[in-house]
């Protein structure tokens, strides 16, 4: 029997049984956990209302090893509010869908669970600061959030220089395999050319230069997070195919 305590966001919320529910997390050292929280689901319970989705909370793990405990896994025991970002998000239906898609995808990059992740932890924790604070468009906030989940990952993109030699930017030709712009002499067949700005855009988000993000032009904005979905996806595709093969 163990007892072990970890800062974490809340990913997911499950039912299990009458009253209670399966809490996925993204902890700081222990990356995802997923626990059993007992009776929140009665009403008035506010244990049960720290752990909604988007919460930072302080959680106590209550661990009997080998023995079930609600299919194997720990309990939470106790939990603390360290930040109710829920409250500002899921009353705005723009920071909603964006915060949505960023604990999907903190979730996909922890996908072993026990295993550190604090980057992604770091990020995520970050990135719903910013999204609750509602100072920044929603799809900015969740934008920066992906190029950054990528970059630690090891998936970081190139908006100025080229991707393959290096020659320093502006370059124009934009490749989802090389992760980044292309100069003229490295490109190859299939690479989208976006708009000088929205490369521009692009790369401010990954460097968190607000100023630049925040002033740019509404379609920068639809072309980038074009871009940005686009790349994400084939990352992470790529991650499900290769996995596959690796369990054959
Ligand atoms: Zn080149």
């Amino acid at each position: 029997m163990s007892l072990f305590r970890d800062d974490g966001v809340v990913l997911r919320a499950q039912k299990l049984g009458e009253a209670d529910r399966i809490i996925t997390l993204l902890t700081r050292q222990h990356g995802k956990v997923r626990a059993v929280a007992r009776g929140v689901r009665k009403t008035k319970s506010k244990f049960g209302a720290r752990l909604e989705p988007f919460s930072h909370v302080d959680v106590q793990f209550f661990s009997r090893g080998s023995e079930l405990v609600g299919r194997g896994l720990p309990l939470c025991t106790q939990v603390e509010t360290i930040a109710p970002y829920g409250g500002s998000i899921v009353t705005d239906y723009g920071r909603y869908t964006a915060g949505t898609a960023m604990l999907e995808t903190a979730e996909r990059f922890a996908e072993n669970e026990g295993e550190p992740a604090v980057q992604q932890y770091l990020l995520l924790v970050g990135g719903l600061r910013t999204l609750a604070a509602g100072v920044h468009e929603s799809h900015l906030v969740m934008d920066a959030f992906l190029l950054r989940s990528l970059a630690v990952n090891g998936y970081g993109a190139s908006f100025t220089d080229c991707a393959k030699c290096g020659l320093e930017g502006p370059n124009r030709f934009f490749s989802l395999p090389a992760g980044g712009v292309l100069c003229v002499d490295c490109r190859v067949p299939g690479c989208a050319v976006p708009s000088p700005e929205t490369l521009v855009l692009l790369g401010a988000l990954l460097s968190g230069d607000w100023r630049t993000a925040d002033a740019c032009e509404p379609r920068y904005w639809r072309e980038g997070s074009g871009l940005v979905a686009a790349y994400l996806q084939w990352h992470l595709e790529r991650g499900i195919r290769s996995m596959r093969y690796v369990e054959k």
